[in-house]
C-alpha cells in the first residue's frame, strides 16, 4: 500500500503494510506546500520529534492520530488481550515527567471528546503494519487504553464537547465525560431511580411526553484518580437543562456538584 496523501490513511485496512520511508515522507512532506504529499493546511501531520505519535490538524480540529509503536520502547505499551482488541499506549514523558499539556498527550486525552480515529501501526522490519483504527477507552495516570474504533457504539459528542479545549484539569474532565458515557452503569442508575431532575424536580415526560433523563457523574473533579471505581451512587439524574448548566459551571468556575445544585435551587426559589 502506498500512501500518497493524508486522506489515504482513512482508507487503510487492518494488516495493510506501508514502508517506513513512505510514512516518513508523508508525515514530513504533508507540511510542505507544493510537495507531492501536500493536501492543504487541514491535512498537515504534526509531531514532536521522535515520539512515535503524530496528529492530523491541531486541536480542536484534529482529524486523526497516528501511533507507531516498537515493542519495548515504553514498558506499558502493547496488546492487553489475546484478540488484540485493546492496546496500552504510554503517555509521552520528558525526563520521566508526563505533562498533559504536551500536544502529543493532549491528542490522546482529548480523543473521547472529539472521537477522531487513532491509527495504530506496529513495527515489522522496515515496514509499519497497520493494526486498525482505535479509540481511547480508559485514561490511566501513565497510559491510555485504546480499543478498536466502533463509531456506531460511541455516543455523538455534543457541540459543547467539540468546541472546547481543556488544558488544566482536562484529564479529570475527560474522565468525567467517560463515566457519563459508560452505558452499563448509566443504565443501572436509570433503572434504579425515579426519573425526576435532582435539581429542578421536573419530570421530562410530564411536559414533553417523552421519557428522558440524563445521568450526571457528580464526583468532585478535584478528587479524581485512576483508582476511583465508578459506582451508581456517584450519579445524579438531571433534566437536560440542569445538566447543561451544571457542566457550564463546572468548566467555568470549577465548582463541585453540590455547590452548583445549591446555587441553581436558590436561583429558582
Ligand atoms: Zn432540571
Ligand atoms: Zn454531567
Amino acid at each position: 500500500m502506498e500512501l500518497k496523501c493524508t486522506d489515504n490513511l482513512f482508507s487503510l485496512n487492518p494488516e495493510d503494510v506501508v514502508t517506513k520511508r513512505n510514512l516518513f515522507d508523508l508525515i514530513q512532506f504533508s507540511k510542505v506546500q507544493d510537495s507531492e504529499y501536500w493536501s492543504g493546511d487541514s491535512n498537515i501531520i504534526n509531531n514532536t520529534p521522535q515520539q512515535g505519535i503524530n496528529w492530523i490538524g491541531d486541536l480542536p480540529d484534529t482529524k486523526g492520530v497516528l501511533i507507531k509503536t516498537r515493542p519495548g520502547s515504553y514498558k506499558e505499551d502493547g496488546w492487553s488481550d489475546k484478540n488484540q482488541s485493546f492496546y496500552h499506549y504510554s503517555f509521552k514523558a520528558r525526563n520521566n515527567v508526563i505533562s498533559f499539556k504536551e500536544k502529543a498527550n493532549q491528542v490522546l486525552i482529548s480523543q473521547p471528546q472529539h472521537l477522531y480515529p487513532i491509527f495504530l501501526f506496529t513495527e515489522s522490519g522496515d515496514t509499519w503494519v497497520y493494526e486498525g483504527a482505535f479509540s481511547v477507552s480508559t485514561i490511566e495516570d501513565t497510559y491510555v487504553v485504546l480499543s478498536r474504533y466502533l463509531p456506531n457504539l460511541i455516543a455523538e459528542p455534543t457541540d459543547e464537547y467539540n468546541k472546547q479545549q481543556y488544558y488544566e484539569g482536562s484529564k479529570s474532565y475527560v474522565t468525567h465525560l467517560m463515566a457519563e458515557r459508560n452505558g452499563a452503569i448509566v443504565k443501572k442508575v436509570k433503572q434504579s431511580r425515579e426519573w425526576i431532575c435532582d435539581i429542578c424536580n421536573s419530570i421530562f415526560n410530564d411536559k414533553y411526553k417523552v421519557k428522558h433523563i440524563e445521568a450526571h457523574h457528580k464526583v468532585p473533579i478535584s478528587t479524581y484518580s485512576s483508582q476511583h471505581k465508578i459506582n451508581i451512587n456517584d450519579f445524579s439524574l438531571l433534566c437536560p437543562n440542569c445538566h447543561k448548566a451544571v457542566h457550564i459551571y463546572m468548566r467555568k468556575d470549577g465548582m463541585e456538584y453540590d455547590e452548583i445544585r445549591r446555587l441553581l435551587q436558590r436561583e429558582n426559589t
